[in-house]
């Protein structure tokens, strides 16, 4: 496979941004390799500079659910070109998207705009302990809710990929009103709210966890962080920015587990590939953001008309139940495929998926958090990624990602990805 337009682009771009990306995992590093630069993306696929094209299982890291350039939202945006790009003043496009999420998500009865994960996950943390007048606030280690200084301990996704502990930059004293738990232990969280549930503002986590690889969450461990945040009075935020309108269709993993959460964070989806994220949750705690409330928060950019329109666009698809059920049984094919493949090659593997969002390791045990993560064998890691990279299968390049499949995956392009990972299984 020839690369040298992206090996060139990289070595430009090392000179002009740090890393060479403006993301730290896009590097490829824990893989050995360097990154591919994509020129384009249709539907599944997407076209590196050199030409060479990709069934494409990171799709921007989760927000395109109907592949590449979905006409509707290349129509929606065209359309909304031609009225302006952003006002900083409200518009009616902001009134629908609120209202699509409003009436998918039972939890939310108000939203308010912001422009990615992490501003969502950070404001949402504010209105809470502003609610609450507590600071402590709980996560699960291997979770990843953007890059805010008070999320910052533990965390999934690229920080866990670089094998660093947190960040040098945060304060001690930002991240002493953290607290990180092993996700799915029970018992270490109900021993924490019997000690300090009166000082805990909120827990957050993601309901379905995408950034340790994916982990499935006990049903009765989510029960528990609802039943004891209620009797204690701290809220529970659940993180949807990746499982929002993926996991559990428009009802999101919120549904499929049928939690109420008091906050929800959205990102990814509800932006149809534009940068969007979302917080919202009860009336009576949403009110008190500014400039209703004292809680304040803000964004020159939010809710912009192309955001807006990408994410109404997006939305109105996924009114199709049909696109979910295929997506879903789509993603049952990849898994057991995968599974079949590693298996036959002798190869310890685990691997499942929720609706669209799927995952595998290289670990025979299964994975129930991060330490369980932690066990896989990174080397094989690398090179099963780098073998489907050769035969043209694009994977995220940690194995401490999710992957996702979109309304543009066909049977046969899971065919095509299966027929190379019997290959590759074999080689590694
Ligand atoms: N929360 C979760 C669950 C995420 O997966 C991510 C990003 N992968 C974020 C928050 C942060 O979102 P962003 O990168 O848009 O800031």
């Amino acid at each position: 496979m020839e690369l040298t337009k992206s090996a060139a682009l990289f070595s430009s771009a090392r000179n002009l941004i740090p890393g060479g990306v403006n993301s730290p995992v896009r590097a490829c590093g824990s893989v050995g390799g360097e990154p591919v630069f994509i020129e384009k993306g249709e539907g599944a696929r997407i076209f590196d500079a050199d030409g060479n094209t990709y069934i494409d299982y990171v799709l921007s890291w989760g927000p395109l659910i109907l592949g590449h350039r979905p006409a509707p939202v290349v129509e929606a945006l065209k359309k909304v070109l031609e009225s302006g790009t952003s006002f900083g003043a409200p518009t009616a496009l902001e009134n629908k998207l609120a209202q699509l999420v409003v009436d998918s998500v039972a939890s939310v009865d108000m939203i308010r705009m912001v422009n990615s994960g992490t501003e969502a996950t950070m404001s949402a943390i504010r209105l809470a302990r502003g609610v609450t007048g507590r600071d402590l606030i709980v996560k699960f280690d291997g979770c990843y809710h953007g890059h805010a200084d008070t999320l910052l301990v533990a965390a999934g996704s690229g920080v866990a990929t670089l094998g660093i502990p947190g960040s040098p930059g945060v304060p001690a004293d930002v991240i002493r009103n953290t607290l990180s738990l092993p996700y799915n232990d029970i018992q270490s969280f109900e021993r924490l709210m019997a000690d300090r549930g009166k000082e805990i503002a909120c827990v957050i986590l993601e309901p379905v966890a995408g950034n340790m690889g994916m982990v499935a969450p006990d049903p009765l461990f989510l029960k528990v962080l609802r039943q004891q945040t209620a009797a204690y009075g701290s809220l529970l935020i659940f993180d949807e920015v990746m499982t929002g309108f993926r996991v559990g269709g428009r009802a999101c993993a919120q549904g499929y587990f049928d939690i109420d959460p008091d906050l929800t964070c959205f990102g990814k989806v509800i932006g149809g590939g534009l940068p969007v994220g979302a917080y919202g949750g009860k009336r009576e705690i949403m009110q008190q953001i500014a400039p209703g409330g004292s809680i304040y928060q803000a964004g020159t950019l939010s809710g912009n008309p192309l955001a807006m329109a990408a994410g109404i666009a997006t939305l109105k698809t996924l009114e199709n139940d049909q696109l979910y059920a295929d997506m879903d049984r789509r993603a049952d094919m990849l898994i057991k495929g995968l599974q079949a493949a590693a298996d036959e090659a002798n190869i310890p593997f685990s691997a499942g998926h929720f609706g669209s969002m799927a995952g595998f390791f290289f670990t025979g045990r299964k994975v129930r958090n991060f330490n369980d993560a932690k066990t896989c064998d990174l080397d094989r890691f690398a090179k099963f990624y780098r073998g489907m990279l050769a035969k043209g299968i694009y994977l995220a390049p940690s194995q401490f990602e999710a992957c996702f499949i979109s309304a543009a995956h066909t049977d046969e392009d899971i065919e095509t990805t299966l027929d190379a990972a019997r290959k590759v299984m074999t080689e590694i």
